[in-house]
């Protein structure tokens, strides 16, 4: 079960006692409630703090296994700036190769310039 869904049935739990409680004249047991609750919605800040630091680490991960990894694909040359694979004359982005290992074709613009569409780089013919 999501966590988030758990501190959230929690929190309405402790809502509810505090409603039953307003029948109590016992303070320290509403004290008590009023503190559990303050530590609930803590606790829910919390773990959504966390949530979101995971999705960018796994995020951060999936990069770096896949720019770390040395791949079996090696750009054979370059040609008009753009990087060209063995046995393949498609011409690729060498921006997106470089920082994701993403083969992006570019599609020509003219004679001296290429575009990728990907990353949106102008790629100059040198
Ligand atoms: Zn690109």
């Amino acid at each position: 079960m999501d966590i988030l869904t758990t501190i959230g049935t929690s929190i309405d739990l402790a809502k509810r006692l505090r409603e039953i409680s307003k029948n109590i004249e016992d303070a320290e047991f509403r004290n008590l409630l009023a503190d559990l609750s303050n530590e609930l919605a803590d606790l829910k800040l919390e773990a959504a703090s966390l949530k979101e630091r995971i999705a960018e680490l796994q995020e951060e991960n999936g990069l770096l296994k896949k720019t770390s990894q040395p791949s079996d694909e090696k750009t054979t040359r370059r040609q008009w700036g753009c990087y060209l694979f063995e046995g393949d004359s498609t011409l690729y982005c060498p921006a997106c190769w470089d920082s994701k290992r993403q083969k992006s074709s570019t599609t020509r613009v003219n004679t001296r310039f290429r575009h990728c569409p990907v990353c949106n780089t102008p790629i100059g013919a040198g």
